[in-house]
């Protein structure tokens, strides 16, 4: 098998010991996977996400989307209405999640390239007062953007919303504490900054949230109320049949995210990453699609040379034969491809990938 590094955002390249940690078969009713393994990382997330303790979490299987779909389904009723921000592919699918769900939902949509201005939002919130609920993206992935949730907590806060933050691609990777960012739900997925594999996504949300909302969720299978609180009342047991192994890597994901330092050591390695692969690819020719200070150290956009000869498959396949995956473009109005620097990767093999690309410029 031809083996290669994952410079995608998720999944991603993980490591060997990760790997490794799922060579077992695990019961879901023993106290071995429930209390040491699935309590310990509700705990060691929620410890993450904030030092506050007005927290809990809930895990969920299913991709990302899933979990974004089972906060959205579980906590927005009838009589609420969500205000959603969006400036690229994920904030458009929690647009769509809130239109399949039939959630009353208003949209502010920007431009992709468009950092958000907290003043349109504020406007929102002055000419809607039906609005109960904020959700936005923190790292919008299809550009590599970091929107402003400081600035969009500190409304959220101001006006009395719920402040819900889609951080799929940037928790464990970039510093927060919710609490002083007024976020009230967080939702991220095994497979990404925490570098477990894919299968489950979870939220962390205020308790006073998650314990008044039962019997709003339209869905049985993704019912975040029902799943908490068996989680809760059966020591980490999951309703129907968890990803088991998928959920023992992302414990031993969790551990080597202490060895490395915690999240504030793994930021500086991905930021390290991101500077180095956009010095080299400038040095190459390519030109990011975002202005620097725009960018985040999870991802980045390259506009596609303008070669007629380019072609991504052929750019894709020679750097595959390589050993390095990179990714498609996402911007509707652009044409892009994406390299990712987060998972199982270092300064090294950004220098190796750099050199990948020197070799495949076919079309010059
Ligand atoms: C990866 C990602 C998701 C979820 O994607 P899945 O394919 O469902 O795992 C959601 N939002 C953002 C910002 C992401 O980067």
């Amino acid at each position: 098998m031809n083996k290669y590094l994952l410079l995608t955002p998720g999944p991603l390249s993980t490591s060997e010991t990760v790997k490794n940690a799922m060579l077992k078969d695990w019961c879901t009713w023993d106290d071995d996977y429930n209390i040491n393994i699935v309590q310990a990382i509700r705990a060691k997330i929620v410890a993450i996400a904030s030092s506050s303790t007005d927290y809990t979490s809930v895990l969920m299987q299913g991709s990302g989307t899933a979990s974004v779909e089972s906060a959205l389904g579980s906590l927005i009723s009838k009589n609420h209405k969500l205000l959603i921000i969006n400036n690229g592919a994920y904030g458009k699918r929690i647009a769509e999640i809130a239109d399949y769900l039939n959630l009353n939902a208003t949209v502010l949509n920007l431009n992709e390239t468009e950092l958000p201005n907290p003043i349109d939002v504020e406007n929102k919130l002055k000419e809607d007062n039906a609005i109960t609920h904020i959700a936005m993206v923190h790292c919008e992935t299809t550009t590599g953007m970091l929107n402003p949730i400081s600035d969009i907590g500190v409304l959220a806060k101001q006006y009395n919303k719920t402040f819900i933050v889609d951080a799929m691609s940037s928790f464990g990777g970039i510093e927060l504490d919710i609490a002083n960012l007024h976020i009230d739900v967080l939702i991220s997925s095994a497979n990404k900054c925490i570098q477990g594999v894919p299968g489950f996504g979870f939220v962390i949300v205020k308790k006073t949230i998650i314990e008044n909302s039962q019997g709003i969720a339209r869905s049985l299978s993704l019912d975040l109320y029902s799943q908490w609180r068996t989680m809760e009342a059966h020591n980490g047991k999951w309703r129907f049949t968890s990803p088991t192994h998928v959920v023992r890597a992302f414990y031993q994901a969790l551990i080597e995210l202490e060895q490395e330092g915690g999240v504030k050591a793994r930021f500086k390695r991905y930021k390290a990453n991101q500077e180095l692969l956009v010095a080299g690819m400038q040095a190459l020719g390519f030109k990011p699609l975002l202005p620097i200070e725009l960018h985040s150290p999870i991802i980045t956009s390259f506009y596609s040379p303008t070669n007629t000869r380019y072609n991504f498959d052929l750019f894709y396949t020679a750097l595959k034969e390589q050993g390095f995956v990179i990714y498609p473009g996402k911007v509707s109005n652009a044409d892009c491809f994406r390299i990712g620097n987060i998972g199982e990767v270092y300064a090294d093999d950004i220098s190796r990938l750099l050199q990948a690309v020197e070799r495949s410029r076919f079309w010059l």
